[in-house]
């Protein structure tokens, strides 16, 4: 009894205390981040191309992100590559895999593994070409991006540990409304829709893609700024046709010496390629209102607010209805929250409420989603405030010894699933509840519609064996719904 009263007195006391973020707007701009898948470690003429594209920025004082696959490193040192290893550090750095497309890639060997196994062998394999990258080029990565469409969920928890800030790629297997966003602590650039770009080789492809640029920089100046995203392999400028898909297609994993160099463009068709791309960059290096930047620039562009400064009662209030109509992040005034952050600040409202004394601020911490689906739970059931208010206690204690949401919350015996706990914290915090007792509610993870369904075409990769799928695995990269947010460009709000 006394908790509830407690409880209600904490929903009519919320003070709706706003503030504002209002600072000088600054003119926007349209950030453009070009980057170059660098992995062809076969084909010796890819290296001299990586040269020239990166002596292109360096000649225009800009820079582009070079994501080198850990093999192609060891070759070009090797090779005894100095002056290409030089051109491209002189550039931005970034990582691409150990060995992109030999067998397994990532997603093949984290299909059918467990959420921390996947983690630990992500990183045990991928780590080993980051670790040479960091040797040969002195610096860490400042962004990954999977190996064609080998992206696995459990890539993120690995960013994080080897303390790369951004995932930078192209594909479908999580979008956020074509926009930038957060995916498992780290800030992510895949899907942009119309605002990956690239041009062809001939003049028609260089003229199109011009005025496709000017297109979209017209309407990212309209919505107050953006960003665009560019990307080539450089081995694709001297190449007919890729490294990887002449030597492991469809599962194929021929050993060393029986690897095939790819057949090469005739000197013309490659000056051809390299014209095109020259006056691609020129004709965006010139256009106003634009500024180049890199993946290591990129995270200062996209702060998150959430763990700048503590979230206030109005805030937690805000979580509660939003929750109550809908389980997915939440805007609050001039910042974001993931549902899972918005999960942690319920559960430290209501945890923490003691005698008369609520709390004002909520520091929040991250967490990961489960690392399970759970197969038995209830759904329905009626709990005492205080047994809710000690189930929300142990999912923070649970939080902070495993940095991640538990697959399970346990309320006076009785399993729920963190979307229903989530929901039923959400009612108590926003209405009253009668006499002490707190009815569960029923939620689903709304922001599981932003990760793709397991489906053929999510899996279109030449290199995967004929018919590959990961069933198991999108449904980890659902669960990772849970820290999904959009992240919002620094002064567009
Ligand atoms: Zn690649």
């Amino acid at each position: 009894m006394k908790k509830t009263s407690c409880l209600i007195a904490f929903v009519i006391m919320l003070p709706f205390a706003t503030w504002s973020l209002a600072a000088a707007a600054p003119k926007p701009l349209v950030y453009v981040t070009f980057w170059f898948d660098t992995e062809d470690f076969i084909l010796p003429e890819a290296d001299d191309a990586a040269k020239r594209l990166a002596e292109m920025f360096s000649e225009r004082r800009v820079k582009a992100t070079f994501k080198i696959v850990g093999e192609k490193a060891r070759v070009l040192e090797e090779r005894g590559r100095d002056d290409v290893i030089g051109a491209l550090a002189a550039n931005d750095v970034a990582y691409h895999s150990t060995y992109h497309s030999i067998h397994p890639t990532p997603a093949e060997y984290t299909r059918d593994l467990d959420w921390h196994e996947g983690v630990s062998e992500f990183i045990r394999r991928e780590g080993a070409g980051l670790e040479t990258l960091r040797r040969v080029f002195g610096v860490n990565a400042s962004c990954y991006g999977q190996p064609g469409g080998s992206w696995t969920p459990q890539s993120y928890a690995a960013c994080r540990a080897w303390g790369v800030p951004l995932y930078l790629d192209a594909t479908s297997h999580v979008n956020v409304n074509d926009r930038p966003f957060w995916y498992g602590g780290v800030l992510t650039i895949l899907g942009l829709g119309d605002a990956v770009q690239r041009t062809g080789w001939t003049d028609d492809d260089l003229k199109e893609a011009c005025a496709k640029f000017d297109r979209v920089h017209e309407r990212l100046m309209r919505e107050g700024g953006g960003i665009v995203s560019i990307y080539y392999h450089p081995c694709e400028f001297v190449h007919r046709q890729f490294w990887d898909a002449v030597n492991f297609a469809g599962g194929a994993n021929p050993p060393r010496s029986q690897w095939k160099l790819p057949p090469l463009k005739s000197v013309a068709e490659q000056e051809q390629a390299f014209g095109a791309f020259e006056s691609y960059l020129d004709h965006i290096v010139n256009h106003p209102d634009v500024r180049l930047v890199t993946a290591r620039q990129i995270p200062s562009l996209y702060p998150d607010r959430v763990y700048s400064r503590p979230l206030m009662r109005s805030d937690v209030l805000a979580v509660a209805r939003a929750f109550q109509e809908r389980l997915s992040y939440v805007a609050l005034d001039g910042r974001i929250v993931s549902a899972a952050e918005g999960l942690l600040a319920l559960a430290h409202a209501v945890a923490r409420l003691d005698g008369d004394s609520q709390p004002e601020e909520i520091a929040l911490e991250f967490a990961y989603g489960p690392a399970c689906l759970p197969r038995r739970f209830v759904t329905e059931g009626t709990f005492s405030g205080e047994a809710v208010r000690q189930a929300a206690g142990e999912l923070l204690e649970t939080v902070q010894a495993t940095e991640q949401l538990p697959s399970i919350v346990w309320v006076a015996g009785q399993p729920l699933r963190p979307e229903d706990f989530a929901v039923t914290l959400a009612s108590l915090v926003a209405e009253e509840h009668p006499l002490g007792t707190v009815p569960m509610r029923q939620g689903e993870l709304a922001a599981k519609r932003y990760v793709a369904d397991n489906a053929p075409g999510l899996w279109g990769w030449v290199i995967f064996p004929e018919g590959f799928d990961a069933p198991r695995m999108m449904e980890l990269a659902k669960l990772q719904a849970w820290t999904i947010k959009p992240a919002a460009l620094r002064g567009s709000n």
